[in-house]
């Protein structure tokens, strides 16, 4: 058996101005996926897949991971024009595998995963089974779901089930080629679009959904289910959660279980809906606390929803608050590169962050000490995207008071550890640890952290979805239209 592998696995944030460009995709090309293998991470998933199950891989394009705004209608045609160029050339083959992430935009494809599965459905024609791999925060919609045979969504949040998902996808994949199975495939959208931070899947309401789930799987009633929480900031209409059921050649048993899902997260709605701290209350809060680390939370902005990493909210009330041993990370390059001049023992004096947009707080000013510079690689430890490397850009500690000013040149998700260590910064030694994420900063920090705040920070991540003015969304749709309603049909 021969599988073709590849994707572009973009988060859009249509209301971020961040440019998304052929570097900031980060384009692996053929063999170079391969270095992918054993990491968790999708691409690293189909590759150990096949690996084990003795299938022949043959690697086409993979882009994605960062978060930032819509891509252009150039941009994205150059990617989706490669990878289909890539796919065509890998033929013949007995199936394909795409890595997505089910909310992507691009100008003039709100939906972009349909436009991607539509175009490689044309290249491989319609006989070839294509399975897809999705993040939680995908926006699913039926033009996507009917150009595709398989679909598997991690089932956590953080995504520490990447690679398992994938190989689940592989597997699938490799028993439709074989004539064992035929999947068949139902969506429901109940009218709902949680914020990220309402969709932890160790938590209520999201933890019963996926014991449900996994109950549809270990029963056999369906082969695989997808319980995804949707991705709020996509101004689209296919923005929220959605439900989707594959059996063995049963629709109507898919049709059910689909809508039963969609029925039970509807009767769970009021748990999805977050309330946070206020800046200033929620850094008097962690300095009062007896213990460390707390983990204070940047919910605004939360860098793998695609905000830019440079808010200062937080670091401006830390400072004004003379916190001790709080530690910040914020990208900017500029202050990072201004670090560099100063040397390690010199001075930086610097407005720092607050730069990318006028969203996030203003550009507070520091001084300190510099204490380190460096490269700004690391490798996670996981458990989300073990052994996937990091690229920080050239990276400084600054001692501004009693905090620990990290400044990243580029923009880089927090929830592991070695982010902190990897610069001397011993995680379980700090009072107050920011992190810019929802829930993704559990992976690795819940198991040393002592408390953790939820901040109600301004920004492109804030809980409060009123202040976003969308125009494309499916209304009425719950929370922001609390008036609307849902004929769940089981
Ligand atoms: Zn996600």
């Amino acid at each position: 058996m021969r599988l073709i592998t590849g994707g572009i696995a973009h988060e859009t944030h249509t209301f971020s101005a961040e440019p998304t460009t052929l570097e900031t995709l980060g384009v692996v090309r053929g063999d170079e996926l391969l270095a992918y293998a054993g990491m968790n991470h999708s691409v690293g998933g189909v590759i150990d897949g096949c690996r084990a199950a003795g299938i022949e891989l043959a690697p086409t394009l993979f882009a994605g991971d960062v978060s930032t705004g819509i891509p252009d209608r150039e941009t994205f045609e150059s990617i989706l024009g490669e990878l289909c160029e890539r796919i065509a050339a890998a033929l013949p083959a007995d199936g394909v595998v795409l890595t997505l992430h089910g909310a992507m935009v691009a100008e003039g494809f709100p939906d972009a995963e349909a436009e991607i599965a539509r175009r490689v459905r044309e290249v491989v024609g319609a006989e070839m089974p294509i399975a897809v791999t999705l993040d939680l925060h995908a926006n699913i919609g039926q033009a996507m779901v009917d150009r595709v045979d398989v679909v598997t969504t991690y089932d956590t949040y953080p995504h520490t089930d990447a690679a398992e998902r994938a190989r689940e996808a592989v597997a699938l994949l490799a028993r439709t080629i074989r004539g064992e199975i035929r999947p068949t495939m139902a969506l429901a959208k109940p009218p709902l679009m949680p914020v990220p931070q309402g969709m932890a899947s160790g938590e209520e309401p999201f933890r019963s959904l996926y014991a449900r789930a996994h109950e549809m799987e270990r029963t056999g009633e369906a082969l695989t289910v997808t319980v995804a929480g949707g991705f709020a900031y996509a101004d689209v209409p296919e923005a929220g959660v959605g439900m989707l059921v594959t059996t063995d050649g049963d629709p109507e048993a898919a049709r059910r279980l689909a809508d039963e899902l969609a029925a039970l997260a509807w009767s769970r709605r009021q748990e999805m809906v977050v309330r946070n701290t206020p800046p200033g209350e929620a850094v008097a809060q962690a300095i009062a606390f007896g213990r460390g680390p707390v983990m204070l939370v940047d919910v605004g902005d939360n860098i793998g929803g695609g905000t830019p990493g440079d808010g200062t909210v937080l670091l401006a009330e830390l400072l004004a608050q003379s916190a001790e041993e709080a530690t910040v990370v914020i990208a900017d390059a500029e202050a990072a590169a201004a670090a560099f001049a100063a040397g390690v023992g010199g001075t930086l004096r610097a407005a720092v962050g607050g730069k990318v947009d006028r969203l996030h707080g203003d550009p507070v000013a520091v001084e300190g000490q510099v204490r380190l510079l460096c490269d700004g690689r690391w490798v996670h430890e996981g458990p989300e995207n073990a052994g996937v490397p990091v690229e920080m850009g050239p990276t400084a500690v600054v001692r501004c008071g009693g905090v620990n000013l990290v400044l990243t040149s580029r923009k880089t998700m927090p929830g592991d550890q070695q982010q902190l260590k990897s610069v001397g910064i011993d995680p379980t030694r700090q009072r107050i640890i920011v992190v810019k994420a929802a829930v993704r900063w559990r992976g690795g920090f819940e198991p040393i952290a002592a408390h953790a705040i939820y901040a109600d920070t301004p920004g492109l991540g804030s809980v409060d979805l009123n202040r976003f003015d969308y125009r494309h969304i499916r209304r009425p749709i719950f929370p922001l239209d609390p008036e609307a309603v849902f004929s769940a049909t089981a």
